[in-house]
């Protein structure tokens, strides 16, 4: 099981990251199977970061064995959605970035994939219309919408194709928009789809 993730992917966190510009082609970095974290469990802070930030994100799941797949059909190959929190220790990824090193101890260490209850996109009427928001002890940090996207979820499974078979259950973070931020011990996690809570744990 393979978790990829895009990597501003959204205008608004760019200009917060101050990367004011878009990528030729989606930015593609990946997690181990480690790193997911889900049915509710809590995060425990990790003790090698200083600065652990939460990017909340929608998550599609693939159902199909797929390569190099056109855009145009890229939508047959998933249909369940949730919200998840790409955790980035950013004090290390920002270290990494300035030497120009890898992002994996920044962005893949274990439980740092932390994703909610799938729930079928039909629900949704589709993938590029999608509210979503966090709460972090009951007040709203974060929010979004993914037709706000630079590479919507078809041309980011096209582009991840061409270099990777995907197989059935590996997960997409599709990107964050602006507003990320730091979590603490005793924070409590609650993220949405529209209306729906599909993601809820704590910070230990
Ligand atoms: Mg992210």
């Amino acid at each position: 099981m393979k978790i990829f993730a895009i990597g501003l992917n959204y205008m608004s966190h760019n200009i917060e990251m101050e990367r004011m510009f878009e990528e030729s082609d989606p930015v593609l970095f990946m997690k181990p199977d480690t790193a997911l974290l889900k049915e509710g469990k809590p995060f425990f802070l990790p003790d090698f970061s200083e600065e652990i930030h939460y990017e909340t994100e929608v998550v599609v799941r693939i159902n199909r064995l797929g390569k190099n797949i056109e855009e145009r059909f890229a939508h047959r190959y998933y249909n369940e959605v949730t919200v998840g929190i790409d955790f980035t220790a950013r004090d290390i990824q920002r270290k990494q970035k300035e030497q120009g090193l890898p992002w994996e101890i920044a962005k893949g260490f274990d439980n740092s994939a932390a994703i909610g209850t799938f729930v079928p996109l039909s629900e949704f009427g589709g993938v590029d219309n999608i509210h979503f928001h966090l709460n972090i002890n009951g007040e709203k940090v974060q929010e979004g919408n993914t037709r706000e996207m630079i590479w919507n979820v078809d041309k980011i499974i096209s582009y991840i194709s061409r270099f990777f078979t995907l197989k059935i259950g590996d997960i997409l973070f599709t990107g964050t928009p602006a507003g990320v931020g730091p979590v603490k011990i005793g924070d409590h996690l609650q993220g949405y789809i529209q209306h729906q809570k599909l993601l809820d744990f704590k910070v230990k």
